[in-house]
């Protein structure tokens, strides 16, 4: 059974809404991680418990090359931690900022590496909720990641299922927007939630 005691920590890497994510070496085969590290007591203050149960059953049965893979979670008397692969080229949030734009073609293979990731996710009905330029990461290839998955959700089929008002204000859905005078929404918000994305890519 893996646990903390088999990893030593390098660095921070992130600091996200929730989370610690901390560079890490697996001692056994000096092979590196990226490590998210949450606070029970954090995430029951903020009523997250749920969500955090998503994050880790829905990653765990996730493996796709456009989405990051959780290798190993574990928990002590007070923290959670999810062990994933190490994505080494840093966030689209952190490149966006330095490259203030980016030009069609390389938005075009980004976009279409998020839409394999999302038809891939919606077949297995999870809705993503969260995409926005801080939770893709860059690969040392240039190949997009999707990271985060503290509000994806497991949906039945059933289109119109979800009732949360969540996520990042921009990128919401006008059915999320609205969703007290409405019957729900489903997946299609994280389609609309990719149209913002590329607009802000492309125009800065
Ligand atoms: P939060 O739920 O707190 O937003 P994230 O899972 O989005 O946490 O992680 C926070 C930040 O840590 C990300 O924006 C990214 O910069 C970095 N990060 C997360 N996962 C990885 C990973 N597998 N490899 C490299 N960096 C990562
Ligand atoms: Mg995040």
């Amino acid at each position: 059974k893996v646990g903390l005691i088999d990893f030593e920590e390098i660095s921070m890497i992130g600091k996200g809404n929730f989370g610690l994510v901390k560079l890490v070496r697996r001692k056994a085969s000096q092979k590196l991680y990226a490590m998210k590290v949450l606070s029970k007591e954090q995430v029951i203050k903020r009523k997250d418990v749920e969500h955090t149960r998503t994050e880790r059953n829905v990653l765990r049965r996730i493996r796709h090359p456009f989405v990051v893979q959780l290798r190993y979670a574990f928990q002590t008397g007070n923290k959670l931690y999810m062990v994933m692969d190490y994505v080494q080229g840093g966030d689209l949030y952190f490149h966006l900022r330095q490259e203030k734009k980016f030009k069609e073609p390389v938005v075009r293979l980004w976009i279409a590496e998020l839409v394999l990731a999302y038809g891939y996710l919606h077949q297995l009905n999870v809705v993503f909720r969260d995409l926005k330029p801080e939770n893709l990461l860059l690969d040392a290839e240039g190949h997009l990641h999707l990271a985060d998955f503290g509000l994806s959700k497991q949906v039945s089929s059933h289109e119109q299922s979800l009732h949360t008002f969540c996520g990042t204000p921009y990128y919401l859905a006008p059915e999320i927007v609205q969703v007290s005078k409405t019957r729900g929404y489903g997946k299609a918000v994280d389609w609309w939630a990719i149209g913002v994305l590329m607009y802000e890519l492309l125009t800065g």
